[in-house]
């Protein structure tokens, strides 16, 4: 298992993570060892925003005697009433359900206190505006929870809170499928008006990414598989399946991602996500399954897949790319991203001209072009 650093934070997490809405599924004893087997192969990290007692207690369990070699992901704002699962900033019920969590979970802190779930401008008004983020603030002074977090689906949300300067990383939602639709309040209208010729990923989307990698805000990854849609032709958008390795790859390979949390079953599916790790740069390519996908138009855009390799200069061209998108978004340069680009060892001004790249690359992406602008966009 690769670790990664998780931006502010500091804390090295797993590449994969553990997402732990499904543990509810099975038995109490079942799910104790499957989160005890993921921890095993080295997965590190757990999401916990289920605010149901069962899942809290199976989890509290599996972490028993091990406290320390988990980092987990406790949400504040998702509370139990009425045995059904209730968003509230109401502290009447989120003071009790975070309370809960903690006896449930047999500890006294928690790693990641996420400020649970807002995609919208007026919830983020309300939380950052009174007793809600108070209670964070406190809980954080204490050590209660040791590092702030947020989780969005909204790249306007995530752009905020990457602003704030307290807010130290993001659960936040991605795939390729999600990359390209709009910023929404309401994720269930994502796909209204769904177009199949949509084109490449959304600017606010790559303006959020810039900024977390630009503010060290680490990010976690939920929904990479759209629940389970990019894995099925007929419920992919893109009208083609993709396999879990090439959606893991997807996430992995976005600015400022850290880990992803994937949602398990059994054993097997555990051993399926942690195969990212040994697999070859084939069975990670998802760039191949895009560009022949029948519906999308992501052409001339890169997607950092490195299918143009290798390169007479031996410039890493999808790196080059991606710093000189992360670039572009913003009016000038940020000297994380020159001094970034300026370590990649071979830069774009060594660029030949020669082509040979181009005819590798799935997505037609002018690349002698794109190297003759970022050589005179960073200097070099
Ligand atoms: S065109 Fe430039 S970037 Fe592409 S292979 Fe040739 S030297 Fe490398
Ligand atoms: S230029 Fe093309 S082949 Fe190279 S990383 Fe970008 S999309 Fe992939």
């Amino acid at each position: 298992m690769k670790y990664r650093t998780l931006g502010k934070s500091g804390l090295k997490v797993s590449e994969i993570g553990f997402g732990g809405e499904w543990l509810e599924r099975h038995e109490e004893e079942e799910s104790v060892a499957l989160l005890q087997y993921a921890n095993s192969k080295g997965i590190n990290i757990v999401d916990c925003w289920m605010p149901d007692p069962k899942s809290r207690d199976i989890i509290g369990k599996a972490m028993e005697g091990c406290r320390d070699s988990w980092y987990v992901q406790g949400h504040i704002g998702s509370t139990y009433q009425n045995g059904q699962y209730v968003r509230s900033r109401d502290m009447k019920y989120v003071r009790p359900a975070f309370e809960d969590l903690l006896t449930r979970l047999r500890t006294d802190y928690i790693d990641l206190g996420m400020i649970h779930y807002i995609d919208s401008l007026e919830e983020w008004n309300t939380v950052m505006n009174g007793p809600f983020i108070e209670y964070i603030r406190k809980l954080h002074e204490k050590g209660t929870i040791r590092h702030i977090g947020l989780s969005t689906h909204n790249p306007v949300i995530g752009k905020l809170a990457a602003k704030t300067g307290f807010i130290e990383m993001i659960l936040f939602s991605i795939n390729p499928a999600f990359d390209m639709r709009p910023a929404t309040e309401d994720l269930d209208t994502m796909w209204d008006g769904y177009d199949p010729k949509f084109s490449g990923i959304d600017p606010e989307r790559a303006e959020f990414y810039q900024l977390c990698e630009e503010n060290n805000i680490g990010l976690t990854v939920m929904k990479g598989f759209f629940g389970g849609a990019l894995l099925s032709r007929e419920r992919s958008p893109f009208g083609v399946a993709f396999t879990p390795v090439q959606l893991i790859h997807y996430a992995l390979t976005r600015p400022g991602v850290s880990s992803i949390l994937c949602g398990y079953d059994t054993k097997e599916q555990v051993d399926a996500a942690i195969a990212y790790e040994i697999a070859s740069d084939d069975e990670k390519d998802y760039a191949t399954v895009i560009a022949n996908a029948p519906l999308h138009s992501y052409k001339g855009q890169c997607t950092y897949c490195g299918h143009c390799k290798p390169c007479p200069a031996d410039i890493d061209i999808a790196m080059v790319n991606k710093f000189y998108d992360l670039a572009t978004i913003q009016g000038s340069v940020p000297e994380s991203v020159l001094e970034h680009y300026k370590a990649l060892g071979h830069t774009a001004s060594e660029c030949i001209g020669c082509k040979g790249c181009e005819s590798r690359c799935p997505f037609s992406v002018e690349i002698a072009d794109r190297m003759e602008k970022a050589a005179s966009l960073f200097g070099c």
